[in-house]
């Protein structure tokens, strides 16, 4: 099971309800999702106003993942929520996460990307990850993580070096879709 979660309290994004605002998803091919996010120093308010961004751009799209720099903030912080139910919520914030242990034994996920639209692919992760990571807080904290959730913070933590999930594709299949994107954008589709 998953032990440390970070739940967002309640009065903590909430309080910021009306401040929240929605933002772009980049999309392939923009450079900035090539770019490593910086580590974040310090936890204040302009972070909480980010995390709260990104949680209202992810419910919105609707998406179960998203890493600042999707919303154009290269910075080390990652969203995610695997509730089916949107009645219940279930928000998860990462600052600076990062694997400290991977299982040999790997898992398939078929997976999608909030800046890769409507493209989804087979992906072979390791199954469970050990992660390590500040909560809102300001404390550290040490989860391992299973399942869907092992899946979507690797996802989720590629995202932050740059790196994405066409990235552990075959090559043919990447230039696809890359060269579908990148075409996409040059006739403003996108
Ligand atoms: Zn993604």
């Amino acid at each position: 099971g998953f032990t440390g979660l970070a739940l967002i309290d309640l009065s903590g994004p909430l309080a910021y309800l009306r401040a929240m605002s929605l933002r772009d998803i980049i999309t392939l091919p923009d450079p900035l999702l090539r770019q490593t996010s910086k580590p974040v120093s310090g936890v204040d308010k302009a972070t909480r106003k980010i995390f709260d961004d990104m949680l209202e751009t992810m419910y919105d799209a609707p998406g179960i993942g998203l890493a600042a720099v999707q919303i154009g903030a290269p910075m080390r912080m990652v969203v995610i929520d695997l509730a089916k139910d949107p009645d219940a919520r279930a928000p998860q914030v990462y600052i600076n996460p990062e694997v400290i242990w991977s299982s040999d034994e790997r898992s398939t996920y078929e997976e999608g990307c909030l800046s890769i639209p409507d493209y989804y692919a087979d992906v072979e992760r390791p199954s469970s990850v050990r992660v390590k990571h500040l909560s809102l807080d300001g404390k550290q904290h040490e989860i391992l993580a299973e399942g869907l959730l092992a899946t979507c913070l690797q996802h989720e933590i590629d995202h932050l070096n740059g790196v994405l999930f066409i990235d552990h594709i075959s090559r043919l299949k990447r230039e696809r879709v890359v060269k579908k994107f990148t075409k996409a954008q040059r006739l403003g589709k996108l």
